[in-house]
């Protein structure tokens, strides 16, 4: 059975950008649903052109 563990929003976590590859580190006690984009704008552009960033890391 997969456990599905709900994602803290308020705690700090750090990932990086799909699309821009930038290091992203939300700050513990701020609510901040980013999980996969530095911006609002980096999603928009990624789902408009998803293939160009396939598997670039
Ligand atoms: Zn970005």
């Amino acid at each position: 059975m997969k456990e599905i563990t709900p994602i803290n929003y308020y705690k700090s976590r750090t990932f990086i950008c799909k699309r821009c590859h930038e290091t992203v580190t939300t700050i513990e006690g701020a609510l901040d649903r980013r999980t996969q984009f530095c911006s609002d704008l980096c999603s928009r552009r990624y789902w408009r052109h998803p293939h160009q960033y396939k598997k670039v890391q």
